[in-house]
């Protein structure tokens, strides 16, 4: 257990060991993940981060190589000593699937995996979940450990931190001073908090879709659904999972940058030929890409439910509403 009376002292501690801090910090539209700069900073009044947090390993934009001298001279890969402190685990669990695509058998990406493995992930389970989160109907939980070095409750005074890797555990271990062993009470609180959070959590029956849209590929209702989407791109830049990115040459270096399967340009060939040239192919590509073809490749549905799609879409698309009209 840790007082919120202490946390002050606990952070200042962490930081003073090298540590970058990122934890919710409130700004003029709401609470963002952003670097610490005084312990006064941190506020826990709120009930997930606008953006999702995956740009900390995967950055919106980042410099992979400049060309100099006839030679390239690769980007230095990030040494950041960082702790992520507040992260929903809707969020946490989406680091787990980025891993998949990132950290592969086949090929692994430097840049993103020092960042990992120079960060430490706190999350802070959901005491109040908002009615556009569906975690708990794609797997995941308002107290899921998945993707996490360490998971908080919030019990009113104080921090219940629960170890959930060894990375976790040696650096509670640093710290132990601040803590103290939790009693029987605070251990029930704990397990009622979970109870009552997860009764809060919107069911969504999406059973078997991967299988079902196997049928689904020339269905008309993609048609349908695309109908009121702008392509504006806004769910897939919100999304924790979306991993979608371009490479690019501009002048004397080679970038990376996140990119969108709501835009039009997304997989078009150098030729002029698009093999997604309409909307209803995009939006097809996008329930696709996370409800089945995810599922044949990594094992698992590429949507934690967090909901920002769903409060983002500027003409309130629901990927709820979609996946379920799409698989009947
Ligand atoms: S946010 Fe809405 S309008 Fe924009 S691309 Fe996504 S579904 Fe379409
Ligand atoms: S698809 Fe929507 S609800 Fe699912 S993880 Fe992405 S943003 Fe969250």
């Amino acid at each position: 257990m840790l007082k919120k009376a202490d946390i002050n002292k606990f952070i200042a501690a962490v930081m003073n060991n090298g540590y970058k801090v990122f934890g919710p910090v409130k700004q003029e539209d709401g609470v963002s993940l952003s670097e610490l700069k005084t312990t006064d900073d941190i506020s826990f009044d709120y009930f997930n981060f606008i953006l999702p947090p995956k740009r900390h390993f995967f950055p919106w934009s980042e410099l992979l190589y400049k060309y100099k001298d006839k030679t390239i001279h690769e980007a230095p890969l990030p040494e950041d000593k960082t702790i992520l402190l507040g992260i929903r685990p809707c969020d946490a669990r989406s680091f787990s699937f980025l891993d998949n695509v990132f950290i592969d058998d086949k090929a692994v990406d430097p840049y993103y995996q020092n960042r990992r493995d120079n960060t430490i992930v706190i999350s802070l389970a959901c005491n109040q979940p908002l009615p556009s989160c569906f975690c708990t109907s794609v797997g995941g939980t308002p107290a899921g450990k998945e993707g996490t070095d360490i998971l908080a409750y919030d019990t009113g005074d104080s921090l219940f931190f629960e170890e959930c890797s060894e990375r976790g555990s040696s650096f509670l271990k640093l710290y132990s001073k601040f803590f103290s062993t939790p009693d029987q009470a605070d251990v029930q609180a704990v397990k009622d908090f979970i109870a009552k959070a997860e009764k809060q959590v919107l069911s969504v029956n999406i059973k078997n879709a991967a299988e079902k849209l196997k049928e689904k590929f020339y269905d008309s209702v993609w048609d349908k659904l695309s109908f009121r989407c702008l392509s504006c791109g806004v769910c897939t830049f919100f999304c924790p999972t979306c991993y979608c990115f371009g490479l690019y040459d501009e002048r004397d270096r080679r970038i990376r940058v996140h990119d969108a399967c709501m835009y039009k340009g997304f997989t078009l060939e150098a030729s002029g030929h698009n093999p997604r040239p309409t909307q209803s192919e995009r939006m097809r590509q996008r329930i696709m890409h996370k409800f089945l073809y995810t599922v044949e490749n990594f094992g698992k549905i590429f949507c934690v439910g967090c909901g920002r799609c769903v409060t983002a879409c500027p003409v309130n698309m629901d990927i709820r509403e979609n996946i379920v009209e799409v698989i009947g």
